[in-house]
């Protein structure tokens, strides 16, 4: 197991990483929903391109700028999203949430992969919007999707 310093250094590596060479990044041309959030705190701006396929997240991509943690957090997301189902999806920004707020159980959780990289966020509060704003579009994008679809979807 590497020690505290060395998983810092490790999960500082992904975050400029990401934040350097960003996954799934531009428009997507047959999105179903695009949601732009804001962050005026740090000046971070996302917006979030999501193509459904039934229940199923088909394709993903965002366009934003703004500081290395929001920009990586929305990368990292993305690259763990795609594929996965509205449930599934929820349940990763339900521990995503909680491993930023500072629950070190959730910090623990394999299910996040790469996203783990932003447990650190839990010591900088004001950082914590930051690492949030993708998964706020996210979420925002899913209750569009799902009241869209509404009673009338089988
Ligand atoms: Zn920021």
């Amino acid at each position: 197991m590497p020690d505290d310093a060395a998983l810092a250094a490790l999960y500082q590596e992904i975050i400029l990483d990401h934040y350097r060479r960003p996954r799934n990044k531009g428009t997507l041309v047959h999105a179903d929903e695009s949601v732009a959030m804001k962050n005026p705190l740090c000046g971070d701006e996302v917006e979030l391109h999501v193509h459904f396929d039934g229940d199923t997240i088909d394709d993903v991509s965002f366009t934003g700028q703004g500081c290395s943690i929001s920009q990586a957090s929305v990368s990292m997301m993305t690259e763990l999203i795609k594929g996965k189902t509205v449930a599934e999806v929820e349940t990763l920004r339900t521990r995503f949430r909680a491993m930023v707020m500072g629950d070190t159980l959730n910090a623990d959780e394999q299910n996040l992969g790469r996203a783990k990289a932003l447990s650190g966020v839990a010591k900088y509060p004001a950082r914590v919007k930051c690492a949030l704003l993708g998964w706020n579009a996210l979420e925002e994008g899913v209750r569009r999707h799902l009241d869209v679809e509404g009673p009338f979807h089988s």
